[in-house]
């Protein structure tokens, strides 16, 4: 289905970015990962994806909080992808959690950086190759932090809310380009990213870390079970198909039920 076309995915070394990449791979897309990790896991990740699913998939290490960085990566895709990548996914993201009053500025901004302004450069140095071959997909992961609140986490909603409203900008302004933006609103998957949420709660309540994750998206979850990585890639593929072609400007909830409550 994606043969001939090829995706950059950020935050892809690990979790949802990387069940992304796994999963367009498995189309048949070349990929770019990016992200932060060991360098010999990386490469064993990226030579697996070649040989799992005979795709050419490339690694570039940029920081995402350095504009600087993004503009050479998207330079780096722009040369090893003929152009540039046909697919985007937006999906390096990082969480800290306080209360408003105590939280640090530098993790404010941190957050903002790389859940949304990185989302920012990266759309602006892809649009003008994706409009010349009048075909794009441009996919943000947000969250279900994208459409409600939490509290203790100002950052991350309000980067995530900010996501959303990038999503439909960028439709508009591609809407007659044959490009389609969307943000995908996941609930909670037991990644890196939350299972430090699910052990500082485990640690505060002098609970197992098993009881903790149970209460974690029992709280949240009307369905109480996990959405796995894999049915983020699954979606983030429907996104890239023919059928999702009149689809822009709009998100796509896996999250349980929890923002239908
Ligand atoms: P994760 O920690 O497994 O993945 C985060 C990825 O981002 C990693 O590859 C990491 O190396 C990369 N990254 C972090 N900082 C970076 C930087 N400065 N530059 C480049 N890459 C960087 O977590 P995840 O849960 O897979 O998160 C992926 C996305 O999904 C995030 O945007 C997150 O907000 C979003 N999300 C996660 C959940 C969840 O429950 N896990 C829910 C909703 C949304």
């Amino acid at each position: 289905m994606l043969t001939g076309k090829c995706a950059l995915v950020t935050g892809s070394t690990s979790g949802i970015g990387l069940a992304m990449a796994k999963a367009l791979a498995g189309a048949g897309a070349d990929v770019m990962l990016n992200g932060f990790g060991d360098k010999d896991e990386i490469e064993a990740t990226r030579k697996s994806l070649e040989t799992e699913f005979g795709v050419t998939a490339h690694y570039n290490g940029a920081d995402l909080s350095k504009p600087d960085q993004i503009e050479a990566m998207m330079k780096d895709a722009a040369a090893k992808f003929g152009g540039g990548a046909d697919i985007l996914i937006n999906n390096a993201g990082i969480q800290y959690t306080a209360l408003i009053e105590d939280f640090p500025p530098e993790k404010w901004d941190a957050i903002i950086a790389i859940n949304l302004t990185s989302a920012f450069h990266t759309t602006r140095f892809a649009l003008p190759n994706m409009k010349k071959k009048n075909w794009g997909r441009i996919i943000n992961t947000a969250s279900a932090h994208g459409l409600v609140a939490s509290v203790q986490k100002a950052a991350y909603v309000a980067a995530k809310h900010g996501i959303m409203g990038l999503t439909k900008v960028t439709a508009l302004e591609t809407a007659e380009s044959g490009i389609t933006a969307n943000s995908i609103c996941p609930g909670w998957v037991r990644t890196e990213l939350v299972e430090r949420q699910i052990e500082a709660k485990a640690k505060e309540g002098g609970i197992s870390v098993e009881q903790a994750a149970t209460n974690l998206v029992s709280d949240k979850h009307p369905s109480k079970q996990f959405v796995t990585p894999e049915q983020i890639g699954q979606t983030a593929l429907f996104l890239c198909s023919d059928a999702a072609s009149q689809m822009t400007g709009t998100h796509m909830s896996v999250d349980g039920g929890w923002t239908a409550q």
